[in-house]
C-alpha cells in the first residue's frame, strides 16, 4: 500500500501510477501486450486520432472488497461497447479475450494503488484506442493503438450522497439525430464542453439534454444516463442518440431483481412534473441524485427531491450496487471480475 496517498481525500483528477499497458494493430492483427512506464505515447504528426477524431474510450472501476480481494466490475460490457464504438467510426474491434487479458494486467501491475476498502475511492481504469497511421486524406486509419491507464480516484460525493440541480437548455444538443451519440466517441465529449461549461457557471451540475431532432423527450444528462422513479416505475430513456451506460443497465437489473417495474420508453419533458425520485447515472458516481430541474426556456421549475434527500429507491439502488462492487452481498450476477 502507497503510505504517501491520502485515499479518503483524493479527486477526480490524474496520479500517476507505475505501469499502462499497450497493444498495436498494424499489418492487419493485433500484436503483443506492451507493459509501458512511460506517461506519454509516441504519435505521428498526421495520425488520423490527431486530425479527425478517430478516438474512443472507456471508462470501468476496481476496488478492494470487505475480503481484501480486487473486483472489476462488468469489463466484458466494456469491452463489447469498445468494440460497438469502433465498428461506429470505422476502427479496429480489440477481441474482448484481449481486453479482458489488459484490463486484469493494468490492475494487477498498478495493484498497490488500489485504494483500501472503506475508504470510498476505487482505482478508475481508462482504456483508450487510437487511429494512429499518417493518413491527410479523410479515410480510417490502417493502424491502431489500444492501451490501458489507470489511477486512483477518490468517492464521488465529497459532500455525501446528495441531490443537485440540473437544468435543460435548448440551444445545445450533445449529439445530432443519427450521429455518434450511442458510442464512447472523445469528439462527443469536445461537442458537449460549452454547454457543460454554461451549466456549471449557472450552478447546475449538468445539462439534461433532450432528443436533438425533436427536443420533445428526454435524452441523458451529460456525460451520464438519466433514470426517474414514477409511481414505483424505475423510468429511462430509450433513444438513439444516449450512449447505453452499464451502470443504468445494472440498476435495472437490479431494480427487477428487487419487484421494481423497469420502463425503456421515450419520456416528454412534461412528465417530470409527475416523477418522483431522480439521478444521473454512470460508473463515476453510480447515481447522482438530482433535486430540481430546472427548463432554461420556458421558466419551470421541477422539483423532484421536496426534502433535499436522495429518493428512497435510488437510494436503494445505489447501496445494493456499491455492496456488489464491494463483496459484501452476493454479486449473483456475476458482474465482479476477481483479480486475486
Ligand atoms: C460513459 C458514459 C455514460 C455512463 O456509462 P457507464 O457505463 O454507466 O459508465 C453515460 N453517458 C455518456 C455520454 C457516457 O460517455
Amino acid at each position: 500500500m502507497d503510505k504517501e496517498l491520502d485515499w479518503g481525500n483524493l479527486s477526480f483528477g490524474y496520479i500517476p501510477t507505475d505501469y499502462n499497458v499497450r497493444c498495436y494493430f498494424r499489418d492487419g492483427k493485433w500484436g503483443e501486450i506492451e507493459v509501458s512506464q512511460s506517461e506519454e505515447v509516441n504519435l505521428h504528426i498526421a495520425a488520423t486520432c490527431l486530425h479527425y477524431g478517430q478516438e474512443i474510450f472507456e471508462g470501468l472501476k476496481a476496488f478492494r472488497g470487505k475480503d481484501g480481494k480486487i473486483r472489476i466490475f462488468r469489463l466484458e460490457e466494456n469491452a463489447r461497447r469498445l468494440q460497438e464504438s469502433a465498428k461506429g467510426i470505422l476502427m479496429e474491434p480489440l477481441p474482448e479475450e484481449k481486453f479482458r487479458e489488459m484490463v486484469v494486467k493494468a490492475v494487477e501491475l498498478n495493484e498497490r494503488f488500489v485504494p483500501p476498502y472503506g475508504s470510498g475511492a476505487s482505482l478508475y481504469i481508462r482504456p483508450i484506442e487510437l487511429g494512429i497511421s499518417a493518413q491527410v486524406g479523410v479515410k480510417p486509419a490502417k493502424e491502431y493503438l489500444f492501451m490501458i491507464l489507470v489511477t486512483p480516484v477518490g468517492p464521488y460525493f465529497k459532500t455525501g450522497f446528495k441531490p443537485t440541480n440540473i437544468c435543460i437548455m435548448r440551444q445545445y444538443d450533445r449529439v445530432a439525430p443519427n450521429g455518434t451519440g450511442m458510442w464512447k466517441v472523445g469528439g462527443n465529449y469536445a461537442a458537449s464542453l460549452t454547454a457543460g461549461e454554461h451549466a456549471h457557471e449557472l450552478g447546475y451540475s449538468a445539462v439534461l439534454y433532450l432528443d436533438p431532432k425533436e427536443k420533445k423527450y428526454l435524452d441523458e444528462c451529460g456525460p451520464a444516463n438519466f433514470m426517474a422513479i414514477k409511481n414505483g416505475v424505475y423510468i429511462t430513456p430509450a433513444s438513439d442518440s444516449i450512449l447505453p451506460s452499464i451502470t443504468n443497465k445494472s440498476l435495472m437489473q437490479l431494480a427487477e431483481d428487487m419487484g421494481i417495474k423497469v420502463e425503456r420508453r421515450h419520456i416528454t419533458v412534461d412528465e417530470l412534473a409527475d416523477i418522483d425520485e431522480a439521478a444521473a447515472v454512470g460508473t463515476a458516481a453510480v447515481a447522482s441524485p438530482v433535486g430540481e430541474i430546472d427548463d432554461l426556456d420556458t421558466g419551470k421549475k421541477y422539483v423532484v427531491s421536496k426534502n433535499g434527500e436522495p429518493g428512497p429507491i435510488t437510494t436503494r439502488l445505489y447501496e445494493t450496487l456499491n455492496a456488489i462492487r464491494l463483496g459484501e452481498i452476493e454479486d449473483r450476477h456475476g458482474w465482479c471480475t476477481i483479480v486475486e
